[in-house]
Parts: structure tokens; sequence; C-alpha cells
């Protein structure tokens, strides 16, 4: 690892919220197919560092769930 963004560090900056459990996987919900509605249709596994929705299919790591998220600025307000 080098300085990489881990994959709970993108989710946070793109305002996915996961549950903050031991488990290495965590559900969340997505910010493409969401539409407000909150629903965890997405899962984080912390271990892998990997994102994956099992609504719209998407799989990213961290660095392109980062550049897609604020690329199509969606589900995220950004930092201020
Ligand atoms: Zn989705």
């Amino acid at each position: 690892m080098h300085n990489e963004l881990s994959i709970m560090e993108v989710a946070r900056l793109c305002n996915i919220h996961t549950k903050d459990t031991a488990k290495a996987e965590l559900r969340c919900r997505c910010p493409f197919c969401d539409r407000g509605r909150g629903k965890l249709t997405a899962s984080i596994n912390r271990d892998k560092g990997l994102f994956y929705c099992f609504r719209c299919g998407e799989g990213l790591n961290a660095v392109t769930l980062y550049s897609k998220v604020f690329g199509v600025g969606v589900g995220c307000r950004g930092v201020a």
C-alpha cells in the first residue's frame, strides 16, 4: 500500500454511510442508483477494498469509486 485512499475513506468522502461493524463487508447505499431512498443495495468490502452494488451491478475499487462519484457529481456533497 502506498498513498492510496482506503475504500472506507473514499466512502466517507462520497457521503456513503456504512455501519461501522467488525465485519469486512459492510452494507451501504449506492451513490449511482440510489435516489434518496436510502436502501442498502450495495456493499463495501474493506478487506478487498471493493465497492459493489447488487442493484445496478456497479463494481469499483477506491480509486474508480472516487473518480466516478466526483466525476458525475452524484450522491456527494463534498467536504466543506
Ligand atoms: Zn447501484
